[in-house]
């Protein structure tokens, strides 16, 4: 069968970029991959690539119902959503849009660190609220450059993170599978080592079963009471209920997250804790971005369908 019979595209979708879809694939949208089974088994068999965006898991399960499918193309670095090990064993290829979003999700973790130690939202509602002309000056709060900074997962987003940081005259430690090439920066080996060395602990690592729970309860425990946890990466990475347990106990000063268990359904106690820095999984949440994103996952369509080198394969 030739490729390109149908793209399916899985997800929500700006009105643009559905329209690009359409004009280039003439694909059909669905909401979800639960959705794939209300298909009739013609339109199933027809369906060769999927443009996939989202969080729901797309499985085994999905993939059976599409026999004819080769290519699953995702919307995001981040492809913990979909399992590759299913789609390799059926000879199904999946691409990623990395890079890309680099900038703008560094940007939002050093956005949330500032926003911690500036205490810029509590500051804004002592202005708004009027406390500012009925009290004075806003309380002092914590000077962040020269501050120590620890990554942990020097990967594409970290590194761009750690860059940020050093401009900011910060001291740049980090951790990864293995040592890297930096300019200066101190490497530890395990987590625990450098949440112990830093005041900022900032998590880019990738989201799946491998790192689930790498930033655990020991870790948050190094970090200690003047020490602020950072989160754009998924919130599978760090240990959410330990996480809370500190936050409301005193043991952790603060956190900025960008990325939960149970998006976007969130543990509610978050909401009752004035020392959280709570961003609705918006890292990579702009017009440029999203643009840069949805061309590169339509790219790899195109490559797909033209029998060209996959951009950015993943598998
Ligand atoms: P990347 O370049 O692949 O870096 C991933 C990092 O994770 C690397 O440091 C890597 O370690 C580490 N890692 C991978 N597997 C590991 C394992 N089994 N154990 C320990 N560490 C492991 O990915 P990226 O482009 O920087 O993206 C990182 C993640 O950010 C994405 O996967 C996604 O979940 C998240 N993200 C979030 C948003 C948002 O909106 N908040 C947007 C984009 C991406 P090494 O350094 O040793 O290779």
């Amino acid at each position: 069968m030739t490729p390109t019979d149908c793209v399916l595209t899985i997800g929500s979708y700006s009105d643009a970029d559905k329209a690009a879809l359409a004009d280039a694939f003439g694909a059909r949208f669905l909401v979800g991959p639960a959705d794939i089974a209300g298909l009739d088994q013609a339109t199933r068999d027809k369906v060769t690539a999927v443009a996939f965006k989202g969080h729901h898991p797309f499985g085994a399960a999905e993939m059976d119902l599409l026999p004819n499918l080769g290519l699953i193309a995702n919307f995001g670095v981040g492809y913990d959503a979909i399992d590759v090990a299913a789609a390799s064993a059926r000879n199904v290829r999946v691409t990623n849009t990395p890079d890309v979003l680099n900038d703008d999700v560094a940007d939002l973790a050093v956005a949330m660190l500032l926003m911690q130690g500036r205490e810029m939202a509590q500051a804004s509602d002592w202005a708004r609220s009027g406390q500012w002309a009925e009290k004075g000056e806003y309380p002092l709060n914590r000077k962040v450059s020269g501050g120590r900074a620890g990554i942990v997962g020097l990967g594409r987003i970290g590194r761009e993170i750690a860059d940020r940081l050093a401009g900011f005259k910060m001291d740049i430690h980090y951790t990864s599978r293995r040592e890297k090439e930096t300019p200066g920066w101190t490497f530890h080996a395990d987590p625990v080592s450098l949440a112990e060395a830093v005041d900022y602990l900032i998590v880019a690592l990738v989201g799946g079963a491998e790192t689930a729970g790498h930033v655990s309860a020991e870790v948050i425990a190094a970090l200690g009471p003047r020490g602020v946890l950072i989160n754009i990466s998924r919130g599978t990475t760090v240990d959410e209920e330990a996480l809370i347990q500190a936050l409301s106990t005193g043991k952790l000063a603060g956190a900025g997250l960008d990325v939960f268990l149970n998006e976007p359904k969130i543990d509610p106690r978050f909401y009752d804790l004035p020392n959280v820095v709570i961003q609705p999984h918006q890292g990579s949440g702009t017009v440029e971005t999203r643009a840069a994103m949805a061309k590169l996952q339509r790219d790899n369509i195109a490559a797909y369908t033209a029998g060209s080198a996959l951009l950015t394969p993943v598998n």
